[in-house]
Parts: structure tokens; C-alpha cells; sequence
């Protein structure tokens, strides 16, 4: 019996790619903030936020994010993040809003 062509796996050109593109991503695994963008985003997501409300949202989101296991890799993942424009923005690392648009952060002890 004829021995099956050996068969040579090979990853396609796509995972090459997005290896380079996922290099030097922090590893964020066990954040907090997964499935609760809502919490987090600046922008109220209902119509008639009040600013209070969202304010009150952001303290939410803010004392998630002093007991998320990955506080410290996602500041330094803001802070190393080049140009104000290009940092997300809303809650992040335990920054509200107010002080994420500000430029640099205080990295205040949480
Ligand atoms: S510290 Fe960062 S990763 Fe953790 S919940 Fe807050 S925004 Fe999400």
C-alpha cells in the first residue's frame, strides 16, 4: 500500500502579519473592563446623559480599574501610547475622563 503524501503544515501569510502587528501589545488578559465598554466609554451612550450621571458612571468604571489585576500594564500601555490623540479615551487605568484629555497623567497611588 502507498504511503499518503506527507503533508507540510504551514501557518498562512496572515498570522505572520498579525504577529507583527500584536507585537508589543500588553498582555491585558482578566481586565476588568471586558464586556463593559459601557461603563468606560466618555461619551454618554444613552441620549440625555446628564454630566452628573456620567460622571457617576465614571467613579464606576475608575473602582473597577483600582482592583483590576492588570492596572499597571494597562497604564503604562497608556502612557507609552505616542500623541494625546492616539490614546483611547474615556476611562482607562483608573483616569476618568477629566484627566485622560489633560495630556499627560498624574499617576496618582491607587
Ligand atoms: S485598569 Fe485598564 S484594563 Fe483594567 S479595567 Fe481599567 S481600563 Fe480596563
Amino acid at each position: 500500500m502507498a504511503r499518503p503524501p506527507s503533508v507540510r503544515l504551514v501557518d498562512p501569510p496572515w498570522i505572520e502579519f498579525a504577529k507583527r502587528v500584536l507585537a508589543g501589545t500588553p498582555n491585558l488578559s482578566g481586565a476588568a473592563c471586558i464586556g463593559r465598554h459601557g461603563l468606560f466609554d466618555e461619551q454618554a451612550h444613552e441620549d440625555g446623559e446628564t454630566a452628573e450621571t456620567a460622571a457617576r458612571r465614571h467613579q464606576e468604571a475608575a473602582e473597577l480599574c483600582r482592583r483590576c489585576p492588570v492596572l499597571g500594564a494597562c497604564r503604562t500601555a497608556w502612557v507609552d501610547t505616542p500623541g494625546v490623540r492616539h490614546r483611547p479615551s474615556g476611562v482607562i487605568g483608573g483616569r476618568t475622563p477629566a484627566t485622560t484629555t489633560r495630556g499627560r497623567p498624574r499617576m496618582e497611588a491607587s
